[in-house]
């Protein structure tokens, strides 16, 4: 089994899950006693917002790159990153480390594509909705998939719902219905599916809050990291 190295705390309230389904899927997979090796670098996401804020890109790629690398000197085989957003910097991180990065879009670009569908709607934050090197171009061109973003005030009020409440431990009815909304708004502009593109949605959103196939980057993401891990 391969040592596994996760850069987490992205939110924290996400890497949780995250060691919870690996753990949970090693232990199914190969019984007894056994669980994953893992190495966690639990960053303030204080820290890796204000870079956002500002813009800061290639600082915050090299911030996690050097978080990376430590990992990887310590024992880690290949790295992730427990969120969508900072994926923008992966190919930084990745080059850093010297070892391979597990992007978060291809496990999901192949589920996607295996339930035969060519158009999705992506949820994420402002970042992962607006930029296209998040995983949006991933999607496009490796997947050949159409992706749909929420517009204005919805992408606005997703972005708001992730930052003010979701990364803090809030979890309110009033915005799981918000997003119930955001979604069916996709899909009347013609969404297959729905990407669940920020690793804390899964945490207000269930599969019955939309009318077509939900796809979650976290547990697609985290599977993949057993296969990978047990390869
Ligand atoms: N975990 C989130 C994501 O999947 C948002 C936090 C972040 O910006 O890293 O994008």
């Amino acid at each position: 089994m391969k040592t596994i190295g996760l850069l987490g705390g992205m939110t924290w309230e996400s890497s949780v899950i995250y060691y919870q389904i690996i753990n949970r899927e090693i232990q199914k997979r190969l019984g007894g006693l056994h669980s994953a090796k893992i190495l966690l670098h639990s960053f303030d996401f204080e820290d890796i917002a204000s870079f956002q804020r500002d813009g800061k890109w290639s600082d915050a790629g090299a911030y996690l790159a050097v978080a990376g690398h430590s990992l990887v000197k310590a024992g880690a085989e290949f790295l992730v990153l427990c969120c969508n957003t900072m994926h923008c910097v992966s190919d930084a991180i990745e080059k850093e480390a010297g070892v391979p990065l597990l992007h978060i879009a291809d496990p999901l670009g192949a589920a996607v594509r295996s339930a035969d569908l060519s158009c999705v709607g992506l949820l994420g934050t402002r970042y992962t909705m607006e930029m296209p090197g998040v995983v949006r171009d991933r999607l496009t061109d490796k997947y050949g998939l159409r992706v749909l973003v929420p517009e204005g005030e919805d992408a606005a009020e997703l972005h708001r719902i992730i930052y003010e409440e979701l990364g803090c431990g809030k979890f309110l009815d009033s915005s799981r219905a918000a997003c119930r909304h955001i979604i069916a708004r996709l899909v009347a502009r013609g969404a297959q599916g729905v990407v669940l593109g920020c690793t804390e949605l899964p945490l207000i959103l269930q599969p019955e809050d939309s009318i077509v196939p939900q796809f979650d980057t976290m547990a697609l993401h985290a599977r993949a990291i057993v296969d990978l891990a047990l390869s």
